[in-house]
């Protein structure tokens, strides 16, 4: 399979790990959003989040939890943002489950996601929608 996160893996094409088991894998991200910016991956492969099992998804979160708390001590972060982009639509660019932890500096300029007007103007018409079919 064509995919590079399972090359990272094999240790096919260079990365910086900060942290490996068996099981779960974590490198530096080559286009940085901040100092420190990470990516979280289980070694075998799964195209996303929808797709892993709650086992594999708990067991994985667990593996972020115990990264990014070190990683904020360690680069003297003020905070962090745990984040999966799921699908294209969402800017998954890499088909191959990757949580990011991206560690968060007072004022460090990154943008947070823009609050929408639309979805404002639709909120009780959205919760009309999804009402009583989560389960
Ligand atoms: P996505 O947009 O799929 O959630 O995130 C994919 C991330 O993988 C991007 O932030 C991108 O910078 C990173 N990335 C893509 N190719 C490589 C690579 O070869 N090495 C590393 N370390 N990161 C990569
Ligand atoms: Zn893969």
């Amino acid at each position: 399979m064509d995919c590079i996160f399972c090359k990272i893996v094999k240790k096919e094409i260079p990365a910086r790990i900060i942290f490996e088991n068996d099981k779960y894998l974590a490198f530096l991200d080559i286009t940085p959003n901040t100092i420190g910016h990470t990516l979280v991956i289980p070694k075998k492969h799964i195209n996303n989040f929808v797709e892993q099992s709650s086992d594999e998804a708990a067991k994985h979160i667990k593996v972020v939890q115990q990264i990014a708390g070190q990683l904020q001590n360690i680069l003297k972060a003020d905070g962090f943002n745990v984040a999966i982009n799921n699908g294209q639509a969402a800017g998954q660019i890499i088909n191959h489950v990757h949580w990011h932890i991206i560690p968060r500096y007072n004022n460090d300029g990154l943008l947070h996601f823009a609050h929408s007007e639309e979805a404002k103007s639709k909120l009780d018409e959205t919760l009309k929608k999804i009402n009583g079919q989560i389960k």
